[in-house]
């Protein structure tokens, strides 16, 4: 099993590589795709997500070795999962693979729903990361070399503002 991924078709246009920590996710959105790439049932997809198996393990071996090929594109967490929904309250497997990468001088962003709880883990990123807040037709991404995007004023509105301040990494922002 590989941890960290080359991502295929559209998803390359946000980021090469991937990671995905758990098995489902609990946002449970009625217009995730996670349950058909991982060839599972829809309504399981959501009700018990968990580590997948031997993940952090494995992410410590790839780490290893994209940093011996030293690699400098940015590893995204996570497609096909939340890194951020409740059950990682419990396994903090967000964390544990962000100081791993870290470790390893590999560039992290972050993609989430989650809200303030993958706050927690700002501590960890550094200039060179992103993160992404996700809403369900808005994408904030906080980086110094990426711009903020959100689809219309209105949404700025529900955007938490302290939130995204207390972002380390916030450098622009572009709405459209
Ligand atoms: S947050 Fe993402 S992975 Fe989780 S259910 Fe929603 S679309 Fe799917």
């Amino acid at each position: 099993m590989k941890a960290i991924y080359e991502t295929k078709g559209r998803a390359r246009e946000y980021c090469e590589l991937a990671i995905n920590l758990y098995t489902g996710c609990s946002h449970n959105c009625i217009y995730c795709y996670g349950a058909a790439v991982t060839h599972q049932d829809k309504e399981r997809w959501g009700q018990n997500p968990q580590p997948r198996k031997g993940i952090i393990v494995q992410i410590q071996r790839d780490a290893e070795r994209y940093s011996k090929l030293n690699e400098k594109r940015p590893i995204l967490m996570c497609f096909v999962t939340d890194p951020y929904q409740p059950v990682d309250d419990t396994h903090r497997l967000a964390r544990k693979a962000i100081l791993i990468l870290k470790a390893y001088d590999l560039r992290v962003v972050i993609l989430t729903k989650a809200g303030i709880r993958a706050q927690r883990d700002w501590d960890l990123l550094d200039k060179r990361d992103a993160f992404c807040f996700a809403l369900t037709r808005c994408l904030v991404l906080c980086l110094s070399e990426l711009p903020i995007l959100l689809p219309s004023p209105t949404f700025t509105n529900h955007l938490h503002q302290p939130y995204l301040v207390g972002c380390p990494h916030l450098h622009q922002l572009f709405f459209c």
